[in-house]
């Protein structure tokens, strides 16, 4: 065996898996990377097909964000954030709020077919950035906020102390691993396993259109969102926790959501409009909107705009799409281009100004880690904006997208599949026993696992969320690449039994 796979095996535990069968085989130990490809310890090379768990934007070793780093390693690496300000981290924070801010923002978007009101903060966009780490602490992070915030501005009934902020977020929800995240999360898993140590969150139905009890549509071979038919019961559920919640006298202090697909619940994408019509019902109730951007941001879910004539302010979160603007939005992952772990959570000037107070008053947000802000991390997440925002990027995103729905086309034939999902440059292609049935594999029988093991011999790497299989190839894949990442699937996904 090789001698880092021998370490490896004797030394790391790894995250999210099971190491009695990790032990049984000989890992594969990545040494390189060059766009959309890795290179293994025997010199085998794999394509990326879900950009190094969802981070990786421009490609390994791109070398405007390695320039961007090594030029930082000239300066320092590291300083505090703690009574300390830096250069990459203050101009990273100015940027993303640009970002976050898209002048056209309440223009039209091929996502928002239904309702017409869009939803922002009252006093505006988001202007404050918080650093932290991951897609988990952005979110711990933003929970600590919206909690604090709820506690502050909320009016006290004569002399009773205002009940506990409580929080509603959507079935299945997956937005993190720390307490705070894997509590807002509805995960049942994590929940048996860690229970007794989370606290209570709500949930309600997200907008599972293929396997949604209200759809009264047999299946078709097409995205179950197009041929759905239903009365948006899904939109009504929401309105209907809030109003009860409202009548408990402690109503939400904030609706936590991924926009346009929910990632790890397994690819859920919503139907056009329903965002905007949970979030109108949301802050009609007075809740905050934290948006979990951590997968969905940085372009991900598509609508570059092609150049040519009169470019329009690009969109870079998902949100924006159904023209809404949340209060909190957490991002991580792609944020550096995937080179490095950093995070951030934007925030509005209401929020930051509940904070401001005399020392003694210890209004102060009581959160923090040792990198936050962290020069490294901040370098490259400038390179990797700058990138998203070159017409190179834009021409790769729009052709990539096309392409993808393009070839996912062809899967339809395969009879193990049951949906295909896309919204931008991510897709989720759902197993099922019967197309026709729509009759789910079991989970103990691993179909997912099975076809990502079978991609994975013809050289193609990617995770499924259990039933599903993801793709989401960095931007700079090849139009050969994709294609060769379909033809595998489509192999892979045939040799089901
Ligand atoms: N939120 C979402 C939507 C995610 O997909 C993830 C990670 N897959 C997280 C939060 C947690 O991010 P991290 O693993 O960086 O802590």
């Amino acid at each position: 065996m090789n001698q880092v796979a021998q370490l490896d095996q004797k030394f790391v535990w790894h995250p999210f898996t099971q190491m009695r069968d990790w032990l049984r085989r000989e890992p594969v130990v990545i040494v390189s990377g060059q766009g959309s490809v890795v290179r293994d310890a025997n010199g085998r090379d794999y394509l990326d097909a879900n950009a190094s768990i969802w981070t990786n934007l421009h490609g390994h070793r791109h070398p405007k964000i390695n320039a961007a780093i090594r030029r930082q390693l000239k300066e320092i690496a590291h300083s505090s954030a703690l009574g300390l300000a830096n250069e990459p981290a203050s101009l990273l924070a100015e940027k993303l709020v640009n970002a976050a801010n898209p002048i056209d923002l309440g223009g039209t978007s091929s996502h928002s077919k239904s309702g017409t009101r869009g939803t922002r903060p009252s006093e505006g966009g988001l202007s404050k950035v918080f650093f932290s780490d991951d897609g988990s602490t952005a979110l711990e992070v933003a929970l600590k906020l919206a909690y604090e915030f709820t506690r502050r501005t909320r009016a006290k009934p004569m002399g009773r102390a205002v009940a506990r902020p409580r929080f509603l977020s959507l079935a299945g929800a997956y937005h993190g691993d720390t307490i705070g995240a894997v509590s807002l999360g509805h995960v049942d898993l994590f929940h048996k396993a860690y229970g007794g140590m989370l606290f209570k969150t709500d949930q309600v139905m997200s907008p599972y259109c293929y396997r949604c009890p209200f759809n009264q549509a047999k299946p078709e071979r097409a995205d179950a969102r197009n041929y759905r038919k239903c009365h948006w019961e899904c939109v009504g559920k929401v309105e209907k926790k809030f109003s009860n919640q409202k009548k408990k006298n402690n109503p939400y202090a904030a609706f936590v959501f991924e926009p346009l697909m929910q990632g790890a619940a397994g690819m859920i994408p919503q139907p056009g409009g329903w965002l905007r019509q949970v979030a109108t019902i949301a802050r009609d109730h007075g809740a905050l909107l934290i948006a979990d951007e951590v997968m969905t941001g940085f372009g991900r879910t598509g609508g570059a705009k092609a150049a040519g004539g009169k470019r329009k302010a690009e969109i870079l979160f998902a949100a924006h799409h159904e023209n809404v603007q949340p209060d909190l939005l957490c991002v991580a992952k792609g944020l550096t281009g995937g080179y490095l772990p950093m995070a951030a959570t934007l925030t509005t000037q209401k929020i930051f100004d509940a904070f401001l107070g005399k020392y003694e008053e210890f209004k102060t947000f009581f959160h923090g880690h040792s990198f936050t802000g962290n020069q490294l991390g901040a370098a490259a997440g400038l390179a990797s904006l700058e990138l998203l925002q070159s017409e190179k990027s834009i021409g790769q995103r729009v052709r990539l997208q096309q392409q993808l729905q393009d070839e996912l086309q062809s899967l339809w034939t395969l009879p193990h599949v049951g949906d295909i999902r896309q919204v931008g440059l991510v897709a989720g292609i759902e197993l099922v026993k019967d197309w026709r049935t729509r009759t789910p594999f079991a989970l103990r029988e691993q179909a997912g696992i099975r076809v990502c093991e079978a991609m994975a011999r013809r050289g193609v790497l990617t995770r499924p969320v259990g039933n599903v299989i993801v793709l989401m190839p960095p931007y700079c894949t090849t139009r050969a690449q994709l294609g060769r990442i379909i033809t595998v699937l489509a192999a892979s996904v045939a040799e089901l039994k």
